[in-house]
């Protein structure tokens, strides 16, 4: 639970800047003020902020999955 809220973030001005040179790897879009994301693991390296509503949460590895990706690997 505690890590879970660790890994959730709001968008504000700083990170929209930071975050919007690659935008969210999840849906292909830009970040906008105010939007709920996560890190997330995907078909990407390593951890990367995308939409909280394209992620999932793995209780047993306690880290957000790209939704799709979670769906492919772990077969549900
Ligand atoms: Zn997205």
């Amino acid at each position: 639970m505690e890590t879970k809220a660790k890994l959730k973030i709001l968008i504000d001005l700083e990170k929209q800047n930071r975050l919007n040179a690659e935008g969210c790897l999840a849906c292909g879009h830009k970040f906008n003020l105010g939007d709920e994301v996560v890190l997330a693991r995907g078909k990407w390296q390593g951890f990367k902020f995308i939409h909280e509503g394209e992620a999932i949460f793995d209780q047993g590895s306690d880290v957000y999955y790209e939704r799709k990706y979670y769906q492919t690997t772990k077969g549900v």
